[in-house]
C-alpha cells in the first residue's frame, strides 16, 4: 500500500517536470523528492502549492505599509517578512531566512523559527508574519536583503519564486543625550525636604519609542528648590530654573536638561495627583516628577517630545493642540512594533505619547517629527558658546514680560522663534540705544499651568552699559539699570571651609550667579542662580575635582569675580 502511494506521487512529480519545467526552484524541489522518496511524510503539501512573500515590514517602532518611515543606524531593527500561501493548503515547519550585503559584501544570513505559512498574513497579527530582529553589524549604510520563505525547500511548489529583495537606508542619527537634574525640593505647605534621587526610569522607554540609536542618560549635581508644586507657577519657575541651569553650566544644546523632581523621601510623600511635568516646545529643557517606572517613560518620551517641538495630540483635552495631526482620537494610526519586547501596538488601542490618553506609543506622524527635529537640533556643535549677555525675559502672573536679572558670562545661547512682539536694547551710560536684538520664544503648555519665555544671547558689548530694557516696537516694558563694573571689583569674596559645606560670601547684593569649574571654564556647575551675600554648598554636591568659582553679579560687566578652591 504505502509502495503504491509512493508510486502515484513519483508519477506525478515527473508530470510536474513535463508540465512546468521552467523553475529552477521547482526542479530543485522535484529532484531532492525523487532522490529521497522515503522521506515523503515531512513534505507536507502537493505540488499544487506556491508559496510567495508579499511584502517586508522593516520597524523600529513604528512602520507604514510602504515602508517611508525612515530607518535609525543601529536601533535595534525587527522585518516582518510577508509570506503567503496562494495556492494550496498552507504548509507547517516552513522557515523563513533573510540575506544581507552591503556594497556587494555578504553579511550574512539569519533563519527564522519553522512555522506555518498562512493564506492570508495580516498587519494585525503579529503571529502571521515571520518577524526576525536584525543582527547589529547589519543597522548601518545601505544594505540589500534577500528574504526567502522554505529556505529549507520542504515544500513543493509549481512556481519558483520564493524570494523578495528591498534595500534597506539606515540613516546615521545622533543619540539622544539626557542630563538627569536631581531636584532636592523642599515642600513649603508642610517644610518637608525630599532629597533630589539619581535614578533613571526614563531611558528604556525612550530607547522603544524615539527615533535614535541610543539614550545616554548622565546626571548633574542636585539642585535645591523650594516651592510648592501643587501650582503651575512653581512649575514654571522649576522649569526657568532648569533652563539657566542648562545655559549657564554651558551645556550642549542638543542636550536635554530633565529637572527630576522626587515625590516621597521614606514613608512621606507629597504628591497626591496633578501637574506632572511640563517642557518646552523646541527647546530642550523639561521638569518631571520621578514616579513609577512604568509611568516615568511616557511622561519623559512627552515632555522630551515638546522639547523636540511637537505640541499635543488630539486625545484628553490638552491645550496647544496640534493641528495637523492626523489620526482622529491621537491614536498612532499604524501600527507600532515594540521592538525590544517584541510586541505588536495596534492603532486601534494605542494613542500618541503626545496626548493625554493611554495606553501611550509613538505615532508614525510624531516619530517622523521627532527624526527630523533630532537630525537638525541633536547635533553637538561646537563653538556654540557664547562669551555675552545672557538676556531673559519671563512673563509674570498677569502675563507681562519682564526682564530677568542680566548676566555677562560665558552660556549656551537660548534660540527659538523669533518673536513678532519684542526685542531688547542695549543702552550706553547716556542712555543712548547702542544695540537692538530680536528676541527669541518658547511656549510651554501643560493642564494646569503654561509658560512663556524670550531670550536671546547677545555678543559682550565693548562699552560700558547704562541698561538693558525690553521694548515693544519703541515702548518700554521692562528695564534694568547697569552698575558701573568697579562696584563690585573692589569686593573680596570670602570662603569659609567647614566639615560637612562651605559658605561663600561678599559684601554687595545684587542677585548673583555661582558657579564652579573644574575644567577651566569648559563646563560648569551652577550652584545659585540669584543668591543675595552669601552662599552654602554642602560637599556632598561638590566635585572631587579642585576647581574655580565665579560669581557674577547681575546687571554689569566685566565684574566676575574668581575664587581657586583645593577640595
Ligand atoms: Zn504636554
Amino acid at each position: 500500500m504505502k509502495f503504491k502511494s509512493l508510486f502515484f506521487l513519483f508519477l506525478l512529480f515527473t508530470a510536474a517536470i513535463l508540465i512546468t519545467n521552467q523553475s529552477p526552484k521547482r526542479q530543485t524541489a522535484t529532484a531532492q523528492a525523487n532522490d529521497q522518496l522515503i522521506y515523503m511524510p515531512v513534505i507536507n503539501s502537493g505540488y499544487d502549492t506556491d508559496l510567495i512573500i508579499s511584502s517586508l515590514e522593516i520597524t523600529q517602532a513604528v512602520q507604514k505599509a510602504d515602508n517611508s518611515v525612515p530607518l535609525v543606524g543601529s536601533k535595534p531593527t525587527i522585518v516582518r517578512v510577508y509570506a503567503q500561501t496562494i495556492a494550496g493548503t498552507p504548509p507547517s515547519g516552513v522557515k523563513v531566512s533573510l540575506t544581507a550585503a552591503r556594497n556587494n559584501t555578504l553579511l550574512g544570513t539569519i533563519t527564522s523559527t519553522a512555522k506555518i505559512v498562512p493564506k492570508n498574513p495580516q498587519r494585525s497579527d503579529y503571529s502571521s508574519t515571520f518577524n526576525l530582529q536584525l543582527p547589529d553589524s547589519w543597522l548601518s549604510g545601505t544594505v540589500e536583503i534577500t528574504a526567502t520563505v522554505d529556505v529549507e525547500n520542504i515544500v513543493l511548489e509549481y512556481k519558483g519564486n520564493n524570494n523578495y529583495n528591498a534595500t534597506l537606508v539606515f540613516n546615521s542619527v545622533p543619540p539622544l543625550d539626557v542630563k538627569i537634574v536631581p531636584i532636592n525640593y523642599t515642600h513649603n505647605p508642610t517644610g518637608a525636604f525630599f532629597p533630589g534621587q539619581q535614578q533613571d526610569r526614563i531611558s528604556d522607554y525612550l530607547k522603544r519609542t524615539y527615533p535614535v540609536p541610543s539614550v545616554n542618560v548622565s546626571f548633574r549635581g542636585a539642585y535645591n528648590f523650594q516651592g510648592d508644586l501643587r501650582n503651575g507657577n512653581d512649575w514654571v519657575q522649576l522649569l526657568y530654573d532648569v533652563t539657566d541651569l542648562k545655559q549657564t553650566d554651558n551645556a550642549p544644546n542638543s542636550q536635554v536638561y530633565y529637572g527630576l523632581v522626587p515625590i516621597e523621601n521614606g514613608a512621606t510623600q507629597w504628591f497626591f495627583g496633578g501637574i506632572a511635568g511640563i517642557g518646552w516646545v523646541g527647546w530642550r529643557a523639561s521638569v518631571a516628577l520621578n514616579l513609577s517606572q512604568s509611568s516615568s517613560g511616557p511622561l519623559a518620551a512627552h515632555e522630551i517630545g515638546h522639547n523636540f517641538g511637537r505640541n499635543h495630540a488630539p486625545c484628553g483635552n490638552p491645550a496647544g493642540v496640534d493641528a495637523s495631526y492626523p489620526y482622529a482620537g491621537a491614536s498612532i494610526g499604524e501600527y507600532g512594533v515594540d521592538v525590544l519586547n517584541g510586541q505588536l501596538l495596534l492603532p486601534s488601542q494605542y494613542v500618541d505619547m503626545m496626548s493625554y490618553c493611554s495606553p501611550e506609543w509613538v505615532s508614525d506622524y510624531t516619530y517622523q517629527a521627532l527624526y527630523n527635529d533630532q537630525l537638525v537640533s541633536g547635533k553637538v556643535l561646537s563653538q556654540a558658546r557664547v562669551d555675552g549677555l545672557m538676556i531673559r525675559v519671563r512673563m509674570d502672573e498677569d502675563g507681562r514680560p519682564v526682564l530677568q536679572p542680566v548676566y555677562a558670562l560665558t552660556h549656551t545661547p537660548f534660540v527659538g522663534d523669533v518673536s513678532d512682539e519684542y526685542a531688547v536694547e542695549l543702552l550706553d551710560v547716556t542712555g543712548e540705544v547702542v544695540g537692538r536684538y530680536p528676541l527669541f520664544t518658547v511656549l510651554a503648555e501643560e493642564e494646569g499651568v503654561s509658560a512663556r519665555m524670550w531670550g536671546v544671547s547677545v555678543p559682550m558689548p565693548d562699552v560700558a552699559l547704562g541698561g538693558v530694557r525690553v521694548v515693544a516696537g519703541k515702548t518700554a516694558v521692562s528695564e534694568r539699570v547697569f552698575t558701573p563694573a568697579a562696584f563690585y571689583t573692589t569686593a573680596t569674596p570670602v570662603l569659609k571651609d567647614t566639615a560637612d559645606s562651605l559658605v561663600l560670601s561678599w559684601p554687595f547684593s545684587a542677585p548673583t550667579l555661582v558657579r564652579y569649574t573644574i575644567d577651566d571654564g569648559q563646563t560648569w556647575i551652577t550652584y545659585a542662580l540669584a543668591a543675595e551675600g552669601e552662599l552654602v554648598i554642602e560637599k556632598e554636591n561638590l566635585p572631587a575635582e579642585n576647581g574655580r568659582f565665579q560669581l557674577i553679579p547681575a546687571d554689569t560687566t566685566h565684574a566676575t569675580l574668581t575664587l581657586d578652591y583645593n577640595n
